[in-house]
């Protein structure tokens, strides 16, 4: 009960962590903040046990209320905004002038609501005058961005209501496991089973998704594209593609006919490991029923052929006739919160907002006309984010850098190369609310608002665009990291050699408001007329509760919970085939490094763990890092339950302790990426990079392990 004259307030909000965006209110019970699931349609009234704990962090003892500034004597001590300010502007002008503006770079999240995405592009392309901006969405589902705008025309993760996997008959999950990455998501596959339809789980490891699925494919890491070459070799050797989907909505099967005919489904089975009458099994029960989904997540995307793995799932969706037919499709499960949105607005080095190309000449004289400034002032693009990071302090990189909403030192692969070239850099600005691993690094850092204390708006996985709401303001000592772009713009007036500053002479810089709804209605217009279109979706709208699917150009219009119904939006109307072939991964075993390594998640981490592992709950449901090997390999090594053990690569090595497991592979480890330290995963993963999407590596390296 609420003790008398206790006031409470009420926001209806979504979960601050993954791409789900799961509906909850956050309830102010005096100095207390509880949260409260609430029914949506993707999380059908379930949180998982990060959600639930998410207020925790609101008033943690561990939370940054004033900026730190690095002394002399090399300490982060405590400093007021306009030292801490200053220091930052100063910088920049130095590093700029030294060395030109690309000198200095922008690093974003993609937890950053839409607005923050959008106002840290321009930030970067008009204040700055760099092209050097990238974020960590770029590890997360760049590869399957990059093959849905290949095949399709358009990159959106999901093109269809999550609630379509509900009704589906069949749906075959590829390196996806949200039973531990997004709990509620399973809902859905509940009541698609409970409607008598079939999962199919493809995942080296038996995980909690792959427990519950009909069939749990076991491949080798690093073969699911050979995979599903032959199973789409399996579909026309049985006569099961759509012949007129693909002649009518489709260019470019004949190629992909060819290649996939020598997949043979036998000598794929030597490769991955997969016996051929499972693979028989998945395509029979894709290509038998009315309504089947196939989906990737991380598992098939991070890899240096990430993007050819989702063309060739994507191939097979095409073959069997799934994209835009009622309750079936393609679809990537993108991760981070606002992973969708975050590659939308202008984050990424390639792209202006409206999921715009950079080096479109009329996508920069839109863009530069809503702000304001000469097309040719434009940066051109940029570079992908860990080849950003891998230049950073080298003879031609950039020397200064600006980190909002990531933790590099953690998630970044090869994690110590990229560590110290962070420490090679003359200025290291980090926004964050909490001391992480990289603002441990930091020159600067800048305490900044919390997802309950200013508004906004989110895409979730499925394009869906949501109202973040505020329930109570920051802390005395925080900003928002809208107002610290806003003071750094104006600090940094009349550096930009193109921009016309309409109103330099008030106090505030135009064209860098510090309110969320102003931004949002500046990116409605940058967006209007690109292929994620915002133009329609008013903040009043999205008020309704329950969002509003992009693209959708009319405000009094329809929006597009589903795509690809009436054609695709390439310049003929028809989705594309491209043929891709099955290449090792870029790290083969050898006897020196004889075991394959592949990360992943925990259910209650997220991502570096900067705020998941200063939670009381969940850092007792999951302590530390471990490393999870068959008991037949434990046995060959003379290792047990719990015994600490090194995973050493080429790169570097962690240290964790042993969980045996009889559910892996004997030929492959397997670590979770959450902790810093010596349990850090990405000390051991590759950087090898995919050519088209700049995804590294992550799921697949050689490695040998010894106890330690
Ligand atoms: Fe939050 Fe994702 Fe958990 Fe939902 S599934 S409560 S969005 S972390």
């Amino acid at each position: 009960a609420t003790p008398a004259g206790t006031t409470t307030r009420d926001a209806a909000t979504h979960c601050p962590y993954c791409a789900l965006q799961c509906a909850m209110t956050l309830r102010q019970r005096g100095q207390r903040v509880e949260v409260l699931p609430r029914q949506f349609p993707t999380n059908l009234g379930g949180l998982c046990q990060k959600g639930w704990t998410a207020a925790e962090l609101l008033d943690h003892p561990e939370r940054l209320t004033t900026p730190l500034l690095r002394d002399t004597d090399g300490q982060l001590r405590p400093a007021d905004w306009d030292a801490a300010l200053d220091r930052v502007a100063e910088g920049i002008r130095d590093v700029a002038d030294r060395h030109g503006r690309d000198a200095v770079a922008v690093f974003g999240g993609g937890g950053l609501t839409n607005e923050k995405a959008y106002a840290l592009g321009k930030f970067a392309r008009v204040a700055l005058g760099t092209r050097h901006i990238d974020y960590n969405g770029r590890w997360c589902m760049s590869s399957a961005a990059a093959a849905g705008l290949r095949a399709f025309g358009v990159d959106r993760g999901l093109p269809f209501p999550v609630a379509d996997l509900g009704r589906a008959q069949t749906v075959l999950m590829v390196g996806a496991n949200p039973a531990e990455t997004m709990p509620p998501l399973m809902r859905h596959l509940t009541e698609q089973r409970r409607r008598g339809g079939r999962l199919i789980v493809v995942d080296p490891r038996l995980t909690a998704t792959a427990r519950q699925a009909d069939l749990h494919l076991q491949p080798l890491p690093g073969t699911d594209l050979a995979m599903a070459n032959a199973l789409l070799h399996i579909a026309l050797t049985e006569g099961l593609l759509d012949r007129a989907y693909v002649a009518e909505r489709t260019t470019g099967f004949d190629e992909v006919r060819r290649t996939v005919a020598g997949y043979w489904p036998a000598e794929v089975e030597r490769l991955s490991g997969v016996p051929v009458a499972d693979l028989e099994a998945t395509v029979r029960a894709l290509a038998g029923v009315d309504r089947a989904v196939i989906v990737t997540a991380r598992g098939a995307e991070q890899h240096a052929k990430g993007v050819d793995t989702v063309t060739a799932y994507i191939n097979l969706a095409l073959a069997l006739g799934l994209p835009g037919r009622p309750g079936s499709g393609y679809g990537c499960l993108t991760g981070q919160g606002n992973g969708q949105g975050g590659r939308e607005h202008g984050q990424k080095a390639d792209q202006l907002p409206g999921y715009r190309r950079i080096d479109d000449p009329v996508a920069r004289a839109h863009v530069a006309g809503v702000w304001g400034v000469d097309p040719d002032s434009l940066p051109g693009p940029g570079v992908p984010a860990y080849q950003l990071l891998d230049s950073l302090g080298t003879a031609t990189g950039p020397k200064a850098m600006l980190v909002f909403g990531s933790n590099p030192v953690v998630s970044a692969p090869r994690a110590a190369r990229i560590t110290s070239r962070l420490r090679d850099l003359d200025l290291l600005v980090v926004a964050d609310f909490v001391r992480s691993e990289t603002a441990e690094l930091a020159d600067v850092v800048l305490p900044v608002a919390q997802w309950a204390e200013e508004d906004g708006t989110m895409t979730n996985l499925e394009g869906r665009v949501l109202r973040r709401r505020a329930l109570r303001e920051p802390p005395p000592g925080v900003r928002t990291d809208l107002d610290i772009l806003a003071t750094l713009a104006t600090r940094l007036q009349g550096r930009a050699p193109s921009y016309r500053f309409p109103d330099s002479r008030g106090p505030r810089q135009t064209g860098f408001p510090t309110e969320p709804r102003e931004w949002f209605e500046e990116l409605r217009r940058a967006s209007a007329g690109g292929p994620a279109d915002y133009a329609g979706v008013s903040w009043e709208r999205i008020e309704a509760d329950t969002g509003v699917f992009w693209p959708c150009p009319d405000p009094d219009g329809p929006d597009s919970p589903r795509l690809f119904a009436d054609g695709f939006p390439t310049p003929d109307g028809r989705a594309r085939f491209r043929a891709v072939t099955h290449r090792p991964a870029a790290e083969p075993v050898c006897a020196e490094y004889p075991l394959h390594f592949t990360t992943g998640r925990v259910l209650a981490q997220y991502q570096s763990g900067a705020q998941t592992r200063r939670v009381e709950a969940l850092r007792r449901a999951a302590p530390g890092g471990f490393v999870e090997l068959h008991p037949d390999l434990a046995d060959r090594l003379g290792v047990t339950e719990g015994q600490p053990v090194r995973v050493v690569s080429r790169r570097g090595e962690l240290c964790a302790p042993a969980r045996l497991s009889p559910t892996i592979r004997p030929d492959t480890v397997f670590a979770p990426f959450h902790w810093p330290g010596a349990a850090r995963a990405n000390s051991v993963t590759n950087d090898a990079l995919d050519p088209v999407s700049g995804m590294p590596e992550f799921k697949i390296c050689a490695v040998r392990l010894e106890p330690a």
